[in-house]
């Protein structure tokens, strides 16, 4: 099965569909990996924060295909939003991956009530990464609108990306919207709602009818609304199905039925970016 790619505003392209790792414990973290490579995912979304990086850049060595074949991102740790802190976390996101560069590098988290509110001079910090070739794109996580329009207003360079909570229950609309007016991709974390919309009744129906599962048919909603996405399994079987995307369509009704299951705020699952303050000790 082949996985398009989405066009990014640099030049560069990002295969739309890849394999998440977070909340995969490292230990299991390169067997998961060599999975996802077997299975045919070329697109790899880790984080410092996650803890294995090591072994994410293991499992793609051992996998015998060229770094070049494999998508690689990463993302600057909160507590290192700081330039100093930022260029040394960045060295050693390459040395834990053992690569020269990564596909994609992006701020975790915004932290607009930490460091001051000062996320500019990290985003400048990235720009330079990106200016050596060692971070082939940079992008953004978890970045609201005003954080964007802010960039924008003191910076030089459009984010090629923002990864956000998205999902049937968390459409966070306002954020893709912004995105898509700029040129930004969407990358849709825990697209799944980490398995919560799986037993939605709407979901269900709708699988039930086109033959596949409620997973398959949320990533399929997913892919037909152009966010790029990263599932997470460590179940063989699973990772598989989270790849098999690309052969049926939804009918756009069926789009329709499973925007209209947005709680709006109350769907995240994940913290609130205007107020996440969380620093790893
Ligand atoms: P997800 O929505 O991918 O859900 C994963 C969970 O869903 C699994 O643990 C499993 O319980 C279930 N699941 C997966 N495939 C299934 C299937 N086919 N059938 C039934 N159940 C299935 O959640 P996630 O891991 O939180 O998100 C995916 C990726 O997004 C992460 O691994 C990470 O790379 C990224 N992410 C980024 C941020 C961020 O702040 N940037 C935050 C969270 C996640």
């Amino acid at each position: 099965m082949s996985i398009p790619n989405i066009e990014l505003n640099d030049g560069h392209s990002i295969p739309q569909l890849g394999f998440g790792v977070f909340q995969i414990h490292p230990r299991e973290t390169a067997q998961a990996v060599s999975e996802a490579l077997e299975v045919g995912y070329r697109h790899i979304d880790t984080a410092e924060m996650y803890g294995n990086e090591r072994e994410v850049g293991e499992a793609i060595r051992d996998s015998g295909l060229d770094r070049a074949e494999v998508y690689v991102t990463s993302k600057l740790n909160n507590g290192f939003h700081r330039p100093d802190d930022a260029r040394e976390a960045f060295d050693r996101t390459l040395a834990e991956l053992g690569f020269d560069y990564v596909d994609l590098f992006l701020i975790h988290w915004p932290l607009p009530t930490l460091y001051d509110g000062d996320f500019v001079s990290t985003w400048r910090t990235l720009e330079e990464f990106n200016q050596h070739g060692s971070a082939r794109s940079i992008g953004l996580s978890n970045f609201q609108v005003a954080h964007m329009e802010r960039l924008a207003a003191e910076t030089d360079t459009v984010p090629a990306a923002n990864q956000i909570e998205l999902h049937p229950y968390f459409l966070n609309e306002e954020v893709r919207s912004y995105n898509e007016a700029h040129g930004i991709a969407t990358e849709a974390w825990s697209p799944l709602a980490q398995g919560e919309v799986l037993d939605d009744p709407v979901i269900t129906a709708i699988a039930e009818r086109v033959g596949r599962t409620p997973a398959q048919v949320v990533l399929r909603w997913h892919i037909q609304r152009g966010n790029v996405v990263f599932p997470k399994s460590v179940t063989r079987e699973r990772i598989r199905e989270n790849f098999e995307v690309f052969d049926f369509d939804l009918a756009p009704g069926d789009i329709e039925d499973i925007n209209g299951l947005d709680k709006g705020e109350s769907g995240r699952i994940g913290p609130n970016p205007d107020r996440f303050a969380y620093v790893p000790s």
